[in-house]
């Protein structure tokens, strides 16, 4: 396998501001957008009694549950502590099988690890590279617990399809929308189509808190269960203790610290604040790269359905060439020697050397997502990107076949 893109370089491109000899800025994939009254927001907690879990998490909980319309939301310092407190809510315990597609990043799958499961790779859809419903079936076992949906880019999973099989069977369905918050499948919101949905606060999701994390679902048994779960286990927090005038507490279960901080939680209300806006430049600047690319053989953008409002995290394409000077690897260095910090998401979990190893996974056993994966380049996609940067982006691209 090429270059397996390590978190670290992930973090760097995101900062990134300039290309290797460091002669013009490079434009990144992703980036996040801070503002003055974000930093007022933080400055004003920081100044306030209250560093971490005070009002600010209950207020961003309430407004992410809100605007998702789920009945909880259960804030935590990442996204891979939200994954990793939904497999502990559902239940998952050593040998557990946990159905969800390689093409994701490598926290989706190893959340099943941390509780002892399994991860059973399940193929995407050629065209969407989202969880193929008609595949997992074949792979449901007595041992199987849960179906994890990735939404891939942004793009929703065809989540009647997997509701209907995970219900049919008895399983939990969780979604990973760490791609998805703001997206719409059939009219719903992204956020209520699963018993847990999972989003990241990364600097480079649609909103951030620096790092962070939110599960939403409307059972309150699983709300209370994720909230045991981020507090080491410990029925009450510091804030209720408080509220209560007691000095007591009981650990019932092994858990974890997967607090965020309440300058965090400021972050992500004010942020949350502009999603609508930044979600709508999204969709323009994918507008404007599928009409550039539309009839352009070489460059195939994912396809869309018609039945979902996409939230466009990244915008991903296909580079169709035969021609080793043309093919997507010749196409990254390209643009990355030309100031485009492109990128490629991802390298198949059950490719890495970890899973390899670890479950004797390999070549062939997810086909669709091992090749497209030798063609898949995410371009530049963030509020900020300047029309000028996408022209340059696009004119960039073209050339090479020109
Ligand atoms: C970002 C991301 C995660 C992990 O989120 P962190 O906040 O970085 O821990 C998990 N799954 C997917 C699909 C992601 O994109």
């Amino acid at each position: 396998m090429n270059s397996v893109p390590s978190v670290p370089s992930v973090a760097k491109s995101i900062g990134e501001r300039s290309t290797d000899n460091g002669e013009r800025p490079l434009i990144p994939y992703g980036r996040q957008l801070i503002e003055e009254d974000d930093i007022a927001a933080v400055v004003e907690v920081l100044r306030s009694d209250w560093l971490t879990t005070g009002p600010k998490v209950a207020e961003f909980e309430r407004a992410v549950a809100d605007f998702v319309g789920a009945q909880h939301a259960v804030a935590v310092s990442s996204g891979t502590a939200a994954l990793h407190c939904a497999m502990y809510a559902i239940g998952i315990g050593p040998g557990d099988e946990v159905i969800l597609p390689p093409m994701t990043f490598a926290a989706t799958a190893n959340a099943v690890l941390f509780q002892g499961g399994v991860p059973v790779f399940v193929d995407v859809d050629p065209d969407t590279l989202l969880l193929d419903p008609n595949q997992v079936e074949a792979k449901i076992t007595r041992g199987t617990k849960a179906i994890v949906a990735v939404d891939y880019a942004g793009h929703p999973c065809d989540y009647d399809a997997l509701r209907d099989i995970a219900q049919r069977h008895g399983l939990f369905l969780v979604a990973d929308a760490c791609h998805a918050l703001g997206a719409e499948y059939k009219g719903r919101e992204v956020g209520t189509l699963a018993d847990l949905t999972v989003f990241s606060f990364h600097p480079v999701k649609h909103i951030t808190t620096g790092e962070g994390g939110m599960i939403t679902t409307d059972d309150p048994e699983l709300a209370r269960r994720l909230r045991l779960f981020r507090n080491h286990g410990i029925t009450t927090d510091h804030r209720q203790r408080e509220e209560q005038g007691s000095w007591c507490y009981e650990m019932v279960e092994l858990g974890y610290n997967y607090r965020i901080t309440d300058f965090q939680c400021a972050l992500g209300v004010s942020q949350l604040n502009k999603l609508p806006k930044w979600l709508a430049r999204r969709q323009e600047i994918a507008r404007i790269y599928d009409e550039a690319f539309a009839g352009f053989p070489y460059v195939m953008p994912l396809s869309v359905s018609n039945d979902v409002l996409h939230a466009y995290h990244l915008y991903v394409v296909r580079i169709m060439d035969k021609e080793p000077s043309k093919k997507r690897e010749s196409v990254f260095k390209h643009l990355r020697e030309k100031g485009i910090g492109a990128n490629v998401h991802y390298p198949p979990v059950h490719l890495h050397p970890f899973y390899r190893k670890r479950f004797n996974t390999g070549a062939g056993l997810c086909p669709v997502a091992e090749q497209a994966y030798d063609h898949i380049l995410s371009l530049p996609m963030f509020p900020k990107l300047k029309s000028h940067e996408q022209e340059y982006v696009i004119k960039t691209i073209k050339e090479i076949w020109s």
